[in-house]
C-alpha cells in the first residue's frame, strides 16, 4: 500500500513536494505493521547486539551461518530503491556499525559478506532495508 503511495507519487508530484509527502509516510510506516520496526522500538524480541540513536544490529531468526547479523536503519526505510541523498550519512554509519560488529564477532579477519537484497529478484522477504552481516565459515562462490 505505501510503496504504491510512493510510485504514484513519483510520477506527478514535484521533486521537493514529492520528499516531504515521502518523508510524511515514512513516519508513518513506523506505526505499522514491521516487524523489524518493532525489534528497533523493542516491541517484538530479538537478541540485539547493537543500538545507537541510527542503527540497530540484532541476530537473524533464522540463520544461515554461524555469524548472521541483520543491521538496520532505525527510522524505517523500505529498500535501497527509496535512500535519498539525506540517507548518505545513515547508510554510511551501517557499514561502521558493521565494522565494530566484526571485531565483536571474531571475524574480521577471516572475512564476511555484507548482503542487501532488494525486491522479488533480489530476494527480499522484509520490506525494511537491512544489511546481512555473515560469516563463520567459507562462503560459496559465485553468488547469484
Ligand atoms: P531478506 O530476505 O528480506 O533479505 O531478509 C530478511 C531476513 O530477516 C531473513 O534472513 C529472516 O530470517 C529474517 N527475519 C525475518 N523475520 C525476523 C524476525 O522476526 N526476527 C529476526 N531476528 N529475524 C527475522
Ligand atoms: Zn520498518
Amino acid at each position: 500500500m505505501t510503496s504504491s503511495v510512493r510510485h504514484n507519487l513519483g510520477s506527478f508530484l514535484p521533486w521537493p513536494l514529492r520528499h516531504i509527502i515521502q518523508s510524511i509516510v515514512r513516519g508513518v510506516n513506523k506505526m505499522t505493521d514491521c516487524i523489524f520496526c518493532k525489534i528497533v522500538d523493542n516491541k517484538a524480541k530479538a537478541t540485539i547486539g547493537y543500538q545507537d540513536d541510527q542503527a540497530t544490529a540484532f541476530r537473524d531468526i533464522n540463520p544461515a551461518v554461524p555469524t548472521h547479523i541483520l543491521i538496520v536503519p532505525n527510522k524505517h526505510i523500505e529498500s535501497v530503491n527509496v535512500l535519498e541523498a539525506e540517507d548518505e550519512q545513515l547508510m554510511g554509519h551501517l557499514f561502521r556499525v558493521a565494522r565494530q560488529l566484526v571485531e565483536q564477532e571474531g571475524i574480521a579477519e577471516s572475512g564476511y559478506r555484507m548482503i542487501t537484497n532488494t525486491g522479488a529478484h533480489g530476494g527480499q522477504t522484509v520490506l525494511h532495508l537491512h544489511i546481512h552481516l555473515i560469516g563463520g565459515q567459507p562462503m560459496k562462490h559465485p553468488m547469484g
